[in-house]
Parts: C-alpha cells; structure tokens; sequence
C-alpha cells in the first residue's frame, strides 16, 4: 500500500491560497469553522488523512490528472454556480428502482433527503419517474455480463430536454446498467458538465452483480428487436440494502459535485478521489476534504455547522420526510418503510467529532 502525503505548507496553500483575497475571504469563516477547516494540515487530525493506493488499478495511479486547489476552482470561468433563479437540483429515476412502486417512491426520496442535507442550500425535486421505453433510449445485452445496458449518451439527451428552467442540473438514476458506446463494457455514470446532466447507474452496486448466479442475466434469444422494450418489464433489480443505498448517495453526491466543478481530489481521503473499480469506491469516504468542503461552500453559500447538523438529522430519521397520503394509494400502501441506515454509523461519528470541533 502507497500513502500519497503532502506537506503541512502544500495542504495549507491549497486550503487557504496565497492570493490575499482569498486569503481574507478564508478569515471571514467562523473560527469554528477555520478550526475544523485546518485540521487539512494537521499531521496528527483524526478526522482527515492522507489517500491510500493499493493498486496500479487504483484511479491516481491510472489516470494522471492535474490537481485542483482552492484556488484553482475559484478562478475556473467554466465551473457552474447556482444562480437566485436556478437553485435546483431535480433528480429523474429511469425505470423502476425498487421490487415494488413503495420501495421505488420511498428509495428515491431517501436520496433526494440525502442530497438536500450534501448540498445544503439547495432544493432538490423529483421528476415524476420515467420508463425506459420513455426515453428512446438504446439497449443491448451486454456480451460478458449477459445484463441489459442502455445507452447512456442517449439517456443524457433526454434528460437535457426534460431540464426545467430552475434547474441547476438534472441527475438521472435507474438501476440498468449503462455503456457509452458499443466498443465499451460499461460505465458507472456519465456527465455533461455544461449540460448540468448526468445519469448514474447503480446497477453493480447490489450484493450479488458480481456473483455467477446473478439474476439479471438475459438470454440472447429473448431480445426481439432493438425498439421492443418489453425486456425491460420486470426485469431484474437489486434489492434495496443498507449498503446500496450508502453506495448510491456516496456516487450521486460525488458526480454532482463535479457538476459544480470540483476536479478528483488529490489532497487527502475525500469523497471526490476519482475511481476505477467498486473496491477503490467503496474505500473513498462519504465526506468532503476540507479543500473541496471550501469549493462547495464557496458555490453553494451554506452554514457548514447547519450542513453538518441537516446530514445527522437525515441519518436519524428513520423514515422519508412526506408519510403517503395520496388517496389514490390503497391501504396496504400507506406505510413509512424504514430507512436502512445502518451503513452510516461511522459517517454519523464522524460527523458528530466535526461537530465538536465547530462548536467548541
Ligand atoms: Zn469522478
Ligand atoms: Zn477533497
């Protein structure tokens, strides 16, 4: 295993910059919160240590990139700001997300309460849920895998002209899986940064993708033509665990913030480290550095104390915000399910030490 450690000076100039006027800018913070904020460049902080490699497949080491300090953000002309008119995040769900439309609705509100408390400041709304067969989309089996993909650049295109005017960027989600273009196996997600779309796939994220008897194997002779759709009615859809629904917030959250410009994180563990595999992204964590916490404070203009403090607060409610009341449901349908929120323990205790430290 390799440690990827930068100096206290290094950290410290990528935090706060030399530039005087971001310099005066990091004074105006709460001291609070520039406590909190320091601890990037202490040696011995609990709370933010350095990046772990612990392969040549991991994401660094096979994709050289550029770093992006605070600085560098603040001065990139192309980074997109939510404006007084556009401060909306809308997420759009593609195909059914969950065994039945409960768990869908109430899966999809989990991740929309998620993302409200990340993006603090911000509104998020759900698009009414689509079809596949909606989006015109197209489909194949993949050759290896046997499961169905869409195509996602044309996902992309569907979702930039559903994007409503107060939209600060449209996030599709369903749970086929996608591939970019025929010559590739898969992808995990993809973004149009001047769009402000994306469509994320949580497909692989379930216990048993991976495993031989996975259940969304298709036969080649049951696809019938490349417009029939019908392959997609009830196809098969990883249950809804702890763990996926850890994993779905950790990449929705992570592909927005490129939305906003943040660039792979090369300065400590931190949410926006860039991955290859689902090992690398399962080990990266769920929150930000306190460089890229500064970048999405600088677009977004949260409290970092009040951030913090809405996070905690989506962990312990056990259920979504709204209960269903809609009469057109039937009784048996009137249920909270539970969140399963167990997977977020550790992030919760993390989140409670900030919290200290911020309102010491
Ligand atoms: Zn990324
Ligand atoms: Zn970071």
């Amino acid at each position: 295993m390799q440690i990827l450690r930068h100096s206290e000076q290094t950290l410290k100039t990528a935090l706060i910059s030399k530039n005087p006027v971001l310099v005066s800018q990091y004074e105006k913070f709460e001291a609070g919160e520039q406590r909190l904020m320091n601890e990037a460049f202490q040696p011995t902080s609990d709370l933010f240590g350095p990046i772990t490699l612990h392969s040549q497949s991991d994401w660094i080491t096979s994709h050289p990139e550029a770093p992006q300090d605070f600085e560098q953000f603040y001065s990139d002309p192309y980074r997109n700001t939510p404006s007084a008119e556009k401060r909306s995040i809308y997420i759009q769900s593609i195909g059914a997300l969950g065994n039945t439309r409960i768990i869908s609705e109430e899966y999809i509100k989990w991740l929309k309460g998620y993302c409200e408390a990340f993006f603090y400041g911000l509104t998020v709304k759900l698009l009414e849920p689509v079809s596949v067969s909606a989006t015109r989309c197209s489909f194949r089996i993949n050759d290896n895998t046997q499961n169905l993909q869409i195509h996602a650049g044309h996902i992309l295109k569907f979702l930039k002209k559903k994007k409503p005017e107060d939209a600060f960027c449209v996030v599709g989600i369903t749970m086929i899986d996608l591939y970019p273009r025929d010559s590739w196996n898969f992808v995990f997600g993809q973004a149009s940064l001047t769009d402000g779309v994306g469509i994320f796939s949580f497909a692989r994220y379930g216990r048993d993708f991976y495993s031989s008897h996975y259940e969304g194997k298709v036969k080649k002779l049951q696809k019938k033509s490349s417009n029939d759709y019908s392959i997609f009615d009830n196809y098969y859809i990883p249950e809804i665990t702890s763990v996926l629904l850890l994993r779905s917030c950790k990449t929705v959250t992570h592909e927005i913030g490129h939305i906003f410009g943040l660039r792979h994180c090369q300065w400590l563990a931190c949410l926006m480290q860039g991955s290859n595999h689902l090992e690398e992204a399962d080990r990266r964590p769920l929150n930000l550095c306190p460089i890229c916490l500064r970048k999405l404070q600088c677009a977004v203009g949260f409290s970092i104390v009040e951030r913090y403090k809405a996070l905690v607060k989506w962990i312990d409610d056990d259920s979504a915000s709204t209960p269903v009341v809609a009469p057109r449901h039937s009784r048996e349908d009137n249920v909270n399910l539970p969140k399963p929120a167990e997977a977020f323990k550790d992030w919760r205790e993390w989140i409670v030490k900030c919290l200290a430290i911020l309102q010491k």
